[in-house]
């Protein structure tokens, strides 16, 4: 039912890169077999789901967006890949994204653009714009997506789904393609609060493979979700950061934010504000980090190891056919994170550039602290704004770069944060995202939360 209704909608949605319908139906078949014989099987054996094409798949094109990938076969599968398989998930094809995960819209894929199921003019969000598409056009219930400074929530909030980033180190990053490592955390993407919890314990726990990953116990979001559907939150203590409002914000999206307030209240919590004054440095200390790690992870892609080769006619230097393939390999947007990251690396830049923006980052984290001595979690609107016009912001790196002013002091701390669907704008009909932080290794806090406010 699901690949048909992929046929039927993804002309106009394009959530997806790749559909193996071959490979979904293989699994679904096994899980059936499985279950004939009685055999006891994972709670989401069977269920299907959506790849963030950022993920290695065995033998299953992999191309984080970008051309320079464009045939490439990865020989092994990413861990969350693995833990998917091993649970019976079924995996129905690889979705669309900005590529190398750069970009708030999914228009910086080298493959066109994604459109909001919601709105077929509007993007889906990005980077994970794909995944979230999927959900949102009844195409996938689950999908995976990635977010190193919002490309989970982000694209959760403005098509109307739930997206979840883990505390960092929580889920294995074996086999994601790297774009920043002190911030990429894959995560679940859902359109129900359960369905997210069961995912993220079916993808979560230590994982050798990965050496900034935690080897603690999977916090348990499943419990946690089930509990918060009672609908009773008295006791839980919520801050609302008073730095994501005013300027910028549409006052549609403040209004459901306030809404969402007065009905957490109504659910028994004590509510007040807490002001995290460094988050005001958060989004020009990322598009440092965020850059700078980018320069040095996609030097790897050099001709010689995997996809495109552009010039290597026996005539050309190695020099040469490098250039010639990342030039041709790479878009407009990586480029300038390229260059961005390599300037903001280099001797007599460092200090002023990366090291400043390593030292924020310490700062953001020390708010974040300060907050959660007081407060079981944080609230905030997850976007400023509802999904934008495909092509709006095309022009503009900056006015990109503000959709996810509100998501990234999570990335910068290593800290979870999720959104939740928080109604539609009474401005202009379009879904609002409301996001909910909690401390290292808390992600249950949230889920509960979330799932009594859902
Ligand atoms: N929009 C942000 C960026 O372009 C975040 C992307 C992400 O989380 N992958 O870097």
């Amino acid at each position: 039912a699901h690949l048909d209704r992929i046929a039927e909608t993804d002309g106009k949605v394009h959530a997806f890169l790749h559909v193996d319908a071959e490979g979904a139906l293989a699994q679904a078949r096994k899980v059936d077999e499985a279950v004939k014989a009685g055999e006891t099987v994972s709670p989401l054996a069977g269920v299907p789901l959506a790849l963030k094409d950022v993920m290695t798949t065995e033998g299953v094109p992999t191309t984080v967006g970008s051309k320079i990938l464009e045939g490439w076969l990865p020989p092994y599968d990413a861990t969350v890949t693995r833990k998917l398989k091993e649970a019976g998930v079924v995996i129905l094809g690889k979705t669309n994204m900005d590529e190398f995960a750069m970009g708030s819209s999914t228009e910086n894929s080298a493959y066109g653009p994604t459109h909001n199921p919601w709105d077929l003019d509007r993007i889906p969000g990005g980077s994970g714009g794909g995944s979230s598409a999927a959900l949102a056009a009844l195409q996938a219930p689950l999908a995976i997506g990635t977010d190193t400074g919002g490309s989970i929530r982000q694209p959760g909030a403005v098509t109307g789904t739930v997206g979840v980033k883990p505390t960092y180190g929580g889920v294995s990053r074996y086999g994601l393609v790297a774009f920043s490592s002190s911030l990429d955390q894959a995560g679940p993407c859902a359109r129900t609060v359960l369905d997210a919890a069961l995912l993220h314990e079916v993808i979560a726990g230590y994982d050798e493979m990965d050496s900034t990953s935690i080897n603690e116990p999977v916090p348990p979001v499943v419990a946690a979700a089930r509990e918060g559907l009672t609908g009773d939150l008295s006791g839980v203590r919520i801050g609302v950061v008073t730095q994501f409002q005013g300027e910028g914000y549409q006052p549609g999206v403040l209004r459901s934010f306030q809404a969402a307030v007065s009905q957490l209240k109504e659910l028994g919590a004590e509510i007040a504000d807490v002001s995290c004054p460094s988050f005001d440095y958060a989004l020009p200390a990322y598009y440092l980090i965020a850059p700078s790690e980018c320069s040095s992870n996609l030097a790897r892609f050099d001709a010689m190891r995997y996809g495109l080769r552009v010039g290597d006619d026996g005539t050309r230097s190695t020099e040469e056919v490098m250039s010639l393939t990342r030039e041709a390999g790479f878009g407009p947007e990586v480029k300038r994170r390229i260059m961005i990251g390599t300037y903001a690396l280099s001797s007599g830049y460092y200090d002023a550039y990366y090291g400043s923006a390593q030292k924020v980052r310490t700062l953001i984290t020390r708010d974040f602290q300060k907050a959660f001595a007081t407060f079981d979690v944080l609230i905030s609107p997850t976007t400023p704004t509802t999904a934008f016009k495909i092509g709006e912001r095309a022009d503009d790196p900056m006015a990109m770069y503000k959709a996810d002013l509100c998501t990234i002091p999570a990335n910068l701390a290593g800290t979870p944060a999720m959104s939740v669907p928080s109604g539609l704008s009474d401005e202009d009909g379009l879904p609002v995202g409301l996001q909910i932080m909690a401390p290292a290794l808390q992600d249950h806090r949230m889920y509960r939360v979330a799932a009594a406010y859902e």
